[in-house]
Formats: structure tokens, C-alpha cells, sequence
């Protein structure tokens, strides 16, 4: 059974969203399934039923199909028309634990948004976003998740015909910083402030009430939010690849993975998507990237902090130019934990950088050093052989954690919270996606997926998903809109 879906989205007006069925297709069937989330959102169907329902051949009790207006800054230039091109917001779900979320469908057929696009997904950027959602998710990382991918039994013309499939995107909301600029660019303020009040209800912050600094406070929450949400893509070496204001959610959690790759090799300039030549949103950019998407939300809600213009900009300029300090004690403290300490004041922040320079220059994997050091510290340590360029520097950290009354257990245990022991390294992925075509069935993925939900733990399978070689991702090239 599963409870009705609410329709707060689609009820807020015509200029939010516009009613649009999903399309039909020949075959859906369902290909992989997410038990647990299924679980917690109390929804139980078989799975003939939710082939129909999660292909959107068949609506659920109350579901009134929406694909919801947006635009956004591409690669830094303003597109006032994006929206929902190829996707469906079926409704809300309250889970049983009262938490809304959104049931969207991507890859579900054309819409007033689609302009030339077809409004359909293939099936292997659908089964990437699966797995890779439920990496991150796995890996403590906010992101939204992935209920069903049911392949649809039409083709997809992309570079070569291949499989369709819808995937069912599940979000605690798809307030994008590109809504907001879509309103914005339009002078619709009444608008901007139906969005803000409605994300501060959902995603906070709390007790706001009618106070005079509600859109202020409100800003300084969404940067916090960010920045957690950065900090933590740096910790995994995610690089999420567009970075656009329309791929940014107010909620801070991670969505679109459309050319996501993770880092092996670090390199702050690491950047795999085919369409980023001049590596904007590289693994070291992204930072600075999310402040620059922040002060784009932070212009649209100037008419909401202050009818003068150049007081509002005065009292968001703070927040704004605050980012940097606010990231850095952020990153600071994230790293802190990943050497072991757990009070960021008593690791020197040049600790930190002169590891990460040894790291860079000799090319060594991000996820194994984090690993290898964290051996160091065990008993038996005979195993572990680091770079020789890591030596002194390994000495000066010990001799750190020794001065601070850290002992090695201790120091072990913060590492073994922040360093994951598994990643969804590129090739694997790719490898997985490619069996899951040809076979249209869950086991790869699946297989993946019990080493990677346990991200942080050594299971009997763990070693066939840690490969790591530099050689790997030399040529690896991912792909938008897919
Ligand atoms: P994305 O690169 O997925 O963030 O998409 C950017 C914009 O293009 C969004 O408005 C999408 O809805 C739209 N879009 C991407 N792929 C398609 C497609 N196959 N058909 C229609 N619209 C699409
Ligand atoms: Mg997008």
C-alpha cells in the first residue's frame, strides 16, 4: 500500500509548473529497485505495479503530473529557459516518519520545457544515477536518491541508438537556485518569496517567524548548507562535473549526475566532463564555483531582504565575502578529520597543505594515501608501504597527533569515519553500466552496491572494487544531458 501524493508543488500557480503527462512507452519493466528507500517511504507494490507507476504509465492516487519552470546560469552564461525538459514531478510523499519528499521522474517524455530535446534517458546515464546517488549516500554525503530505474523498452537515439529508461528521483525538494533566478530575471518578486518561504518551511531555518532578517537568515542558512555540501564532495573526491545554478538545490544536497567522476590521482585540476574545456568546474574549482552560484541567489533575493537596493546589498555582502573563511575552517576541519584529529585547532593548516602538495606532485590516489596512513597507525603496519616523499611528512603528523595525547587507536578510529575504504572508482562504474546494458539486469549493479553501501568498511569483496591506477581515468571523458 502506499499512501497518496500531495500536490503542494504543482497547487502553487501557473507560473511554477505546468501540468504535463508523462509519456507512454512499449515495455516498461522494472530493472533496478531501492528496497530500503522504498522501505523508509512506506511504499510496497509489486513489481508489475511499479513498472507502470515508476514509467509513469499510471498515476498514483492524487498525482497531478507537473514538469516545474527554472532557469540558470550555464557554464556562467543566464538561460532564463530551462525547466524540466524531460522529467515529471508526480507529487509529494510524506514518509512515516512525517518527511516530505518529491517523487520525480526523469527521462519520462516531453514537455513545454523540452525545446529540441527528445524528453527521454538512456539507460545507462539512468543507471548511473542509481548507483552513484546511492554511493554518496552510503558514503555520508547529502544527495538526493533513486527509487527505480524501469527500462522502457523503446530506443534512445543518443551517439548510437541504445535502451530508454526512466529513473524515479526522490528529493526533499527541487528548489534549484536557478528557480529562484527564473522569477528573479522576471521581476516576479511576490514569486521569489513563494519559493523562499516554501524552502525555509522544508529545509529551514527554523523558529524565523516574521522577523525583520527572515531572507537574510535565510541566505546565511543555504550558504551553510552549501558549504557542508562542498566540504563534503572534497572529503570523497567527488566532482560533480556542472555545477550550473540550475543543478544546485537550496537544500544542499547533491543532484544531477549526469558527468559526476570521481577523483583518483589528486588533482585540484581534475575534470572529466567532455563539454568543460576550460575546467571551471574542476575538482578544486568547485568552492569557489558555489560561492559565485550563492551570490546569484544572493541578487535574487535582494528585493526580499530590503526595498533599498543598495542596503540589501550591503547586508548580503558579508555573507557573501564571508564564504571564503567560513569554506576554509570548513575544509580545515573536514581535513582535520581525515588525519585523525578531532579538534581542528590542534592540526596546522600548512600540515594539511604540505600533504596534499606531496600528493599532487607525485600523482598519488586521494582515497589510498587517506587509507594507507590511516594502516600506519595499526599494530601491524608491515603491510603498508607509502611514497617515499611521504616520509618526512608522516613523521612530523605522528609526532602532531603524539603532542596532542591523540594515541594511535584514537586516531584511527576519526580516519576510519572520514576516510571511506571504497569509492565508486570511474572505470568500475563505467564497466558496471556497460554489463548492466548488455545484460538488463541488476546484478552488477547490485554486486557494486553491497561493497559501496558499506563504504567505510573492509567486507569479503571490498579489494575487486578498490582498484586504483593514475592510467585509469587518463582518458576518461563523461557526458551531460545523456
Ligand atoms: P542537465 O544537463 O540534465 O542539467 O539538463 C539541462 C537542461 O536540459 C534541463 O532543462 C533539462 O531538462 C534539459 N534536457 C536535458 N536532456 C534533455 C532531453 N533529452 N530532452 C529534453 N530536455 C532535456
Ligand atoms: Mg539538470
Amino acid at each position: 500500500m502506499t499512501a497518496a501524493l500531495q500536490t503542494n508543488y504543482a497547487q502553487l500557480g501557473p507560473e511554477f509548473s505546468s501540468p504535463t503527462q508523462p509519456g507512454r512507452c512499449s515495455r516498461p519493466s522494472v530493472l533496478l529497485w531501492n528496497e530500503a528507500l522504498a522501505d523508509t517511504l512506506g511504499i510496497d507494490f509489486d513489481p508489475q505495479q511499479q513498472a507502470l507507476v515508476f514509467s509513469g504509465q499510471k498515476l498514483l492516487p492524487g498525482s497531478q503530473p507537473v514538469a516545474m519552470a527554472y532557469s540558470g546560469h550555464q557554464f556562467g552564461q543566464f538561460n532564463p529557459h530551462l525547466g524540466d525538459g524531460r522529467a515529471h514531478l508526480l507529487g509529494e510523499l510524506t514518509s512515516s516518519q512525517g518527511e516530505q519528499f518529491d517523487v520525480h521522474l526523469k527521462g519520462s517524455g516531453r514537455t513545454p520545457y523540452s525545446r529540441n530535446g527528445d524528453g527521454l534517458c538512456a539507460l545507462k546515464p539512468a543507471v548511473r544515477e542509481f548507483l552513484m546517488s546511492e554511493a554518496m549516500h552510503a558514503l555520508g554525503v547529502p544527495t538526493t536518491r533513486t527509487l527505480a530505474v524501469v527500462s522502457t523498452g523503446d530506443t534512445v537515439m543518443r551517439q548510437t541508438p541504445g535502451p530508454g529508461a526512466v529513473v524515479t528521483r526522490i528529493a526533499n525538494s527541487h528548489l534549484r537556485i536557478g528557480t529562484f533566478e527564473h522569477f528573479a530575471a522576471r521581476g516576479q518578486h511576490q514569486a521569489v518569496q513563494t519559493l523562499a518561504d516554501l524552502a525555509i518551511a522544508l529545509h529551514g531555518p527554523e523558529n524565523l517567524g516574521d522577523k525583520p532578517t527572515k531572507y537574510l537568515d535565510f541566505l546565511s542558512h543555504v550558504i551553510d548548507l552549501q558549504i557542508n555540501l562542498v566540504v563534503e564532495w572534497m572529503r570523497v573526491g567527488f566532482i560533480h562535473g556542472v555545477m550550473n545554478t540550475d543543478n544546485i538545490l537550496v537544500s544542499g544536497h547533491t543532484i544531477d549526475y549526469g558527468p559526476c567522476a570521481m577523483m583518483g590521482a589528486y588533482d585540484p585540476g581534475a575534470v572529466f566532463s567532455s563539454i568543460d574545456h576550460q575546467g571551471r568546474y574542476a575538482y578544486g574549482n568547485q568552492p569557489a564555483i558555489m560561492q559565485w552560484n550563492l551570490a546569484r541567489l544572493a541578487e535574487c533575493l535582494l528585493p526580499l531582504i530590503n526595498d533599498d537596493t543598495d542596503q540589501a546589498v550591503a547586508d548580503v555582502m558579508p555573507l557573501i565575502e564571508g564564504y571564503r573563511d567560513q569554506y576554509q575552517a570548513a575544509f580545515h576541519r573536514m581535513m582535520a578529520g581525515k588525519l585523525g584529529f578531532t579538534d581542528a585547532t590542534t592540526v596546522e593548516p600548512q600540515v594539511v597543505n604540505a600533504l596534499l602538495d606531496v600528493m599532487q606532485d607525485r600523482q598519488l590516489d586521494y582515497t589510498h594515501t587517506f587509507v594507507q596512513l590511516g594502516q600506519l597507525l595499526s599494530a601491524d603496519q608491515s603491510q603498508t608501504q607509502i611514497h617515499d616523499q611521504l616520509t618526512d611528512w608522516v613523521n612530523t603528523w605522528q609526532a602532531q597527533l603524539a603532542q596532542h595525547g591523540i594515541s594511535p587507536e584514537s586516531a584511527q578510529q576519526t580516519m576510519g569515519r572520514h576516510n571511506p575504504v571504497v569509492i565508486p572508482r570511474n572505470q568500475l562504474v563505467e564497466q558496471t553500466l556497460e554489463e548492466t546494458e548488455q545484460s538488463r539486469q541488476a546484478d552488477a549493479v547490485m554486486a557494486m552496491l553491497k561493497v559501496l553501501r558499506k563504504p567505510y568498511e573492509v567486507q569479503a569483496e571490498t579489494a575487486l572494487y578498490q582498484a586504483f591506477d593514475a592510467d585509469d581515468d587518463l582518458n576518461y571523458q563523461t557526458f551531460c544531458g545523456t
